[in-house]
């Protein structure tokens, strides 16, 4: 079944999340745990995120380096197809413009055919490190929606080139990035709505948020996008904190604010363990009053957060 249909289907606010690829060379079995803690919660669905590579420079001796093209989390379509494989879950492997050329991205819908992958998040992609602004890769796309664009005429029985496709097989689904506190190049949000509006007439049949921490946001976003003639399922992405390094490194990466309350309660935690907790409460609350909402689903990040997710799934599904 298709993410969509499981969404709309589900009689109850579904659960999913979100992993990431072993770090190269480190086996998958830190993933596995990661799924084995959180399928008693009957996942609808495991999403797996891509990277693009990125230079490294190896030092050489006598003030010489060598720069190295290297992808520290290789290896997407065969993750979600292992996972697929062991689970029996519906994979969601990201598609990304960033790092990839149009070719690259051919070959890899050909093996997700091959693998029976038909589901897919389709998004621009982080800019590569040493870049101060996104590029795209040579031949590849600049942004989600010219990908989108790929992928229906692939749909449509077509390769890249205009030649057709000899066997065209079931046709790939997807849904896209959105942002309740907007994408930080856009100028404000109703331009970047006016952008998802967009991604939406291209075929995205659901939009997946970034992660946040103050429901308001999420539901006035939903309230803009409804405004603006979105229709679709816009789920909410949501990650426990737990660290207390994560008081600054959230906000700074993910471009989102803390909502005072939680800042405030953050500050009087003394270690990992205690912000932990809190992540976990505050967790619980902001999913509480979602479901209360009516989402259709909520989606959690677990990166570095697979112990949190778990007792905030304990308490919700
Ligand atoms: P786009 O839709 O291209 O939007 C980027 C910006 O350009 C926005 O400001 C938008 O308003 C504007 N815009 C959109 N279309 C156009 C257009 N045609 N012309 C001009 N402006 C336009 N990153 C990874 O590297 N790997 C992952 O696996 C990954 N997974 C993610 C999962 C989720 C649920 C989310 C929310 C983000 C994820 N990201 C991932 C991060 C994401 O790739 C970045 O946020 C990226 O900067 C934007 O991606 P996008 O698909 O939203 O881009």
């Amino acid at each position: 079944m298709r993410v969509i249909d499981l969404i709309n289907s589900s009689q109850q606010t579904a659960f999913s999340f979100e992993v990431l690829p072993p770090l190269k060379g480190t086996g998958t079995d830190a993933l596995f745990r990661t799924i084995d803690l959180l399928r008693e919660f009957d996942p609808k669905y495991v999403n797996i995120t891509t990277h693009r590579s990125e230079y490294v420079y190896k030092e050489l001796g006598d003030g010489l380096y060598r720069r190295d093209r290297l992808r520290r989390r290789p290896g997407t379509v065969a993750v979600a197809s292992a996972i697929h494989n062991r689970y029996g879950l519906t994979v969601v492997p990201h598609l990304l413009c960033s790092g990839f050329s149009r070719e690259d991205i051919e070959y890899m819908l050909l093996d997700l055919q091959f693998l029976g992958i038909t589901d897919l998040l389709i998004l621009r992609g982080d800019k590569a490190k040493h870049q101060s602004r996104f590029m795209p890769e040579e031949n590849g796309y600049a942004h989600a929606i010219e990908l989108q664009q790929h992928v229906n005429e692939y749909n449509r029985g077509y390769f890249v080139d205009g030649t057709p496709i000899k066997a065209p097989g079931t046709p790939f689904s997807y849904g896209v990035a959105c942002y309740p506190e907007k994408h930080e190049e856009s100028p404000n949000l109703e331009h970047d709505l006016a952008w998802l509006k967009q991604k939406v007439e291209q075929g995205a049949e659901y939009a997946v948020t970034q992660l946040f921490y103050d429901n308001e946001k999420y539901f006035s976003f939903v309230e803009r996008a409804r405004a603006a003639g979105i229709t679709v399922p816009i789920i909410p992405g949501i990650k426990p904190l737990v660290k207390l390094s994560q008081l600054t490194v959230v906000p700074k990466t993910f471009k989102v604010d803390l909502p005072q309350e939680l800042a405030m309660e953050a500050d009087k935690c003394k270690d990992d363990e205690q912000m932990g907790a809190l992540g976990v409460e505050w967790c619980i609350q902001q999913c509480k009053e979602l479901i209360a909402h009516g989402v259709p689903s909520i989606h959690f990040y677990t990166t570095s957060a697979a112990n949190s997710v778990r007792e905030v799934a304990k308490a919700i599904f």
